[in-house]
């Protein structure tokens, strides 16, 4: 079968011809990807920035945020069938597995030796077919097919705002409580529309124009937006710009006891105001990945968010098209999503 990948020798990304699976195991699910979305941290494999092809191969197929269809099933999965829809999660957990990850949090793994598909050590859905043991594929209701493969980048906003609420939700000063979301990309617009949901006052702020096709997403979802020159208090701070420096907005913007989580940050040398974290009582929290709830969550949220506006984010591109969307520059629309088939 056909799978895109990148050739860590030659820095190729191109097709390659890979061994389609064979039938599943007793808890495995066989099944044909239907579409793959692309996202900066696939980019970043395709510039070699990211290498972590599997044991024994000097390349990795690419591909974590998929959307598949079930072939067929092992003899012990009843949780699914042939023809259902599925999203399968990313991470798998390190062997022998740490405690997070024998609970079925591979994404707190503690050992770092987690591993995952499309990113670390795994080959990943940019491909015909895949196969999973049934405990990290997600069935997907048949209303949310044509908004499904938005659930992966959901996941890492439904953990980030469980992550939050543990953190002080219920001490925050003001009702509502204000959000402000750095960063106008996929994961910036699904926060936004996530904490939309739940109440919070919400306000994203980024660097695009107001008139850019991003921004208008967000104003069909009735989502204020700000730009970079404003300043803005807030309870709870997002950072999904992919930009260190929106940090120092940020922790700008941060109200007390407010939590900052930043999930696209690179590592900078910036400024930051420690003190006043501590004098404000304030949370800087990392997030990476997400584990089972996550996923659920995400499909809970889909089903509750403006379809329109969820259809509107999604640019749907032929297989081939890979140049453009791995290695052009930045489209403009929120999701670039490959339809395999
Ligand atoms: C994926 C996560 C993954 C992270 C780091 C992100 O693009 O969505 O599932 O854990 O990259 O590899």
């Amino acid at each position: 079968m056909r799978a895109v990948t990148v050739n860590f020798e030659s820095h190729a990304v191109e097709v390659k011809r890979v061994r389609e699976p064979q039938a599943p195991g007793d808890d495995e699910v066989l099944f044909r990807v239907n579409q793959v979305g692309v996202c900066g941290t696939d980019r970043e494999i395709a510039a070699v920035r990211l290498v972590l092809p599997p044991a024994g191969d000097s390349f990795l197929t690419l591909g974590h945020e998929a959307l598949g269809q079930v072939v067929e099933t092992g003899r012990n999965v009843s949780s699914m069938q042939p023809g259902d829809w599925v999203v399968p999660m990313v991470r798998r957990p390190c062997a022998p597995p740490c405690k997070p990850c024998a609970g079925g949090r591979m994404d707190l793994c503690a050992s770092g030796n987690y591993v995952e598909r499309g990113i670390v050590r795994l080959h990943g859905y940019f491909t015909e077919f895949a196969m999973d043991d049934s405990r990290f594929v997600v069935k997907v209701p048949e209303e949310l097919v044509d908004v499904a493969i938005l659930v992966e980048p959901l996941t890492a906003v439904e953990k980030s705002i469980e992550v939050a609420r543990r953190a002080h939700v219920e001490y925050f000063g003001f009702d509502p409580p204000r959000a402000l979301i750095l960063g106008v990309g996929t994961i910036g617009i699904l926060a936004a529309l996530a904490l939309s949901a739940r109440g919070f006052d919400v306000t994203v702020c980024s660097r695009e124009p107001r008139d850019h096709p991003r921004v208008r997403v967000l104003d069909a979802a009735g989502i204020r937006y700000i730009g970079t020159e404003e300043t803005w208090t807030a309870d709870i701070v997002i950072e999904a710009a992919g930009a260190a420096e929106a940090l120092a907005t940020g922790a700008r913007s941060l109200a007390r006891n407010g939590v900052m989580i930043t999930l696209g940050s690179p590592n900078a040398a910036i400024s930051f105001p420690f003190r006043d974290l501590i004098v404000k009582n304030q949370a800087l929290i990392g997030s990476v990945n997400a584990a089972a709830d996550s996923f659920h969550n995400a499909l809970t949220d889909l089903a509750r968010f403006d379809g329109r506006v969820l259809r509107s984010m999604i640019h749907r591109v032929a297989f081939d098209d890979f140049e453009q969307t791995l290695k052009g520059p930045l489209p403009a629309d929120p999701k670039m999503v490959h339809v395999i088939r």
